[in-house]
């Protein structure tokens, strides 16, 4: 039998998508940043389909950095599907993930581990304390999502960050979560456990500009509100009901008028009646549509991830996981 590496301590994911420009040289600084606190580290990166030779960057880099345990996906699954990925292979007894253009700046790693080694935590976030060089608008957008997202699910999800430090245990919870479609900061809030904070001001990017577009981050809140809350489904019950109140006022008010002798008119008034309960059942039928929707992401249960090719560093030897 092939004899057992120790377990790593720390396990560090980092996602990356078309960063060939940095990813070498961002990699090496979070290397020694965790190497400062131990030896017995391993560094997960997950190539998450880019196509700009971040790959062969990662790639080559491993041949020198042995605690690095690289996989590429099949093809671009989005940053959550791929930490799920990184996730699902750590083997450390705490788990860090963190992006990989050092906007998570891994001066606070050291930090992370001090705390979770002394104080006994079990998931240690580290909260964006300003949001760094961001367009007005998408800092509207942000503000605004959180806003209804931690109303509607209950969850303050201002508190939850991709940057954080979770405790095996809070690792095998969170694979026991079998959903396709993950929304990872409101998953692990779902968690509970022992938890800290520390804020942090977030530096500009290494290179380029964000990978999200309007489209992903759209596409990101809606799933998030579909996954943590059903409140929108009873919001179109409660506004049914509102309007069959008004109607039953509004007939009482006309039959009054009818008996009085008053004539009745208002062309516009159903004109405008029409319009609004048309859109209303409309926009009630795309918000039950949703939910249908992730239904049938779930229940096709396909697998969350594909992993096309993986080369594992010198920790990966062993399979002490289940
Ligand atoms: N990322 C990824 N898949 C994607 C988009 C982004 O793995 O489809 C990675 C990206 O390479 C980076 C991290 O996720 O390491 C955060 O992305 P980015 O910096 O673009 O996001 P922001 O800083 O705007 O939150
Ligand atoms: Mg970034």
């Amino acid at each position: 039998m092939k004899e057992r590496m120790p377990l790593p301590e720390i396990s560090v994911i980092v996602p990356v998508y078309n960063e060939a420009g940095h990813i070498a040289a961002s990699l090496r600084v979070i290397a020694a940043a965790v190497a400062a606190m131990t030896a017995r580290f391993e560094l997960i990166v997950i190539d998450d389909g880019s196509k700009d030779g971040t790959w062969e960057q990662v790639a080559a880099l491993s041949h020198e950095l042995e605690q690095l345990t690289i996989m590429r996906l099949s093809r671009n699954f989005g940053k959550e599907l791929a930490l799920c990925a990184g996730l699902e292979h750590a083997q450390g007894q705490a788990v860090i993930l963190m992006d990989g253009d050092l906007q998570h700046p891994p001066e606070l790693i050291p930090q992370m581990i001090a705390m979770w080694r002394e104080q006994k935590l079990e998931v240690i976030e580290c909260v964006k304390e300003s949001r760094g060089k961001e367009s007005a608008g998408k800092r509207l957008g942000a503000s605004l999502f959180y806003y209804v997202l931690n109303g509607l699910s209950g969850f303050n999800l201002r508190d939850a960050s991709d940057y954080k430090l979770m405790d095996a245990k809070v690792v095998a919870a969170w694979r026991s979560m079998p959903e396709r479609i993950p929304f990872f900061r409101g998953m692990s809030a779902w968690l509970g456990y022992k938890r800290a904070t520390i804020s942090f001001r977030v530096p500009a990017r290494e290179e380029g500009s964000s990978r999200f577009g309007l489209h992903n981050l759209t596409k990101l809140a809606v799933h998030a509100i579909v996954a943590f809350s059903t409140i929108p489904l009873r919001l179109v019950s409660l506004v049914g009901i509102l309007f069959l109140l008004g109607s039953a006022l509004l007939g009482i008010n006309t039959l009054v008028q009818k008996l009085q002798g008053v004539a009745v008119t208002g062309f516009t008034t159903v004109i405008l009646l029409l319009l609004i309960i048309g859109s209303f059942l409309m926009i009630s039928l795309g918000i039950i549509g949703e939910y249908i929707a992730a239904i049938y992401h779930e229940v096709k249960g396909r697998p969350r991830y594909l992993i096309a090719e993986q080369h594992e560093g010198a920790y990966s030897s062993t399979t002490g996981r289940e």
